[in-house]
């Protein structure tokens, strides 16, 4: 294993799914549902499949009809009007969107400022790029983890190149704010910065809150890109179909290096998710409020149980602090789990490079079933 890649080791996501198996918890860690997503949808993959669809290599760029429903979802939420020809990319999970955008513009010794804790992929394809990180911590303040926007100003420096930006945020279910986007967006335009933002949970927030994409802020479309995930939004985490919309300039760099990493993206499904992006607004409210339900459920039962909660906004994942509990290091805290209750959550630590600032802090996922959520729930008040 090369210098770049060798700080990283397995991903937290393989070993605490792992440990799950081999204990028999109930696997709150690693986000994903325990519920596929729409059957018209699934139906839609077996067509594509039957009818020889996609079954040998797809366009670089995704299926036609991909890319205009892509470009029409964006336009219809959004007002973000792009070409589907020259402005969209479709790759395989958000997760290659995220390499691909880092791979094809990053050069060398380029300053990433992205914020702390973040998403496992992030630091690793920076490091792959060849390009150097700079966290800005995300704070616990008012039960929420929010941004400080002079910390973030002064990680800026002549060498800074990109801002890596993920809201709804994974793991604090954070979802910034108009202000604070804003203020990003101000500070990428007076200081030329490009902007990768993530925004594979943008279905998923809750209560009044509003998901802004950074795209839609004044002279951010042609500094932008964004990414979505099919995984996310439709239940389907193992059809890895994502995407990127920006301007063509963007979009072309991000092509470049998804050439060389998988080519194209699996055929059938692309024409299935080119369906379910189609889908009437209904499909979106119920798989919102069906997560807001099992939000509140697992939020209950892990005050219950003695965790502090922090409110969770979007995504389907709660930050919880455990000191109310006596405890102190999560990753400790998460390895033991299994043994002491039958749940495996995930340590907030992994996500951080100031590790001591996440120690206290264990991620929950509450896309199961409810009873799945109320089970786990009753296991956990074990360790009051
Ligand atoms: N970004 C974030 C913030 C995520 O949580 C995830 C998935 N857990 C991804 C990207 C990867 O998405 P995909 O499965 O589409 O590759
Ligand atoms: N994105 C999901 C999570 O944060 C799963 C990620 C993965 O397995 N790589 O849990």
């Amino acid at each position: 294993l090369n210098r770049r890649l060798a700080e990283f080791g397995t991903t937290i996501f393989a070993e605490m799914s792992a440990l799950a198996l081999s204990t028999g918890s109930i696997n709150l860690g690693q986000g994903f549902p325990d519920t596929d997503g729409p059957e018209e949808v699934r139906e839609a993959a077996v067509r594509a499949l039957r009818d020889g669809r996609g079954n040998q290599y797809p366009p670089g760029p995704g299926i036609p009809e991909l890319r205009t429903a892509i470009a029409a979802h964006q336009q219809r939420r959004y007002g973000l009007a792009y070409d589907p020809d020259s402005e969209v990319l479709v790759t395989a999970g958000a997760t290659e969107a995220i390499a691909a955008a880092l791979l094809g513009l990053l050069e060398p010794g380029d300053e990433v400022v992205a914020l702390e804790p973040y998403y496992d992929s992030y630091a690793a394809c920076i490091a792959m790029a060849g390009g150097r990180r700079v966290p800005v911590t995300l704070r616990p303040r008012d039960g929420a983890f929010r941004l400080d926007l002079d910390e973030l100003r002064a990680a800026v420096t002549d060498r800074t190149r990109l801002l890596l930006i993920n809201t709804p945020h994974n793991p604090t279910g954070t979802v910034l704010t108009r202000e604070e986007l804003t203020a990003i967006a101000a500070l990428a335009v007076e200081r030329d910065l490009l902007v990768v933002t993530d925004e594979v949970y943008e279905h998923l927030v809750f209560d009044d809150v509003e998901h802004v994409p950074l795209a839609s802020l004044p002279g951010m479309r042609e500094r932008t890109v964004t990414i979505g995930s099919a995984g996310k939004t439709f239940s389907f985490t193992g059809w890895k179909v994502g995407w990127v919309t920006a301007a063509p300039g963007l979009v072309a760099a991000v092509r470049s290096a998804k050439q060389f990493l998988t080519y194209v993206s699996s055929g059938p499904f692309q024409y299935a998710v080119a369906e379910a992006l189609a889908l009437p607004e209904s499909y979106f409210t119920a798989f919102r409020e069906d997560m807001r339900a099992k939000r509140d459920l697992l939020a209950a039962g892990l005050a219950e149980a003695g965790f502090g909660v922090f409110r969770t906004a979007g995504t389907y994942f709660i930050t919880t602090d455990i000191r109310p509990l006596g405890e102190s290091d999560g990753i400790a805290f998460c390895r033991a789990l299994p043994e002491r209750a039958g749940v495996v959550a995930i340590p907030n630590a992994v996500f951080y490079d100031h590790r001591e600032a996440g120690a206290p802090f264990v991620r929950f996922a509450f896309c199961k079933r409810l009873e799945v959520l109320e089970e786990a729930t009753r296991r956990l008040a074990k360790l009051r």
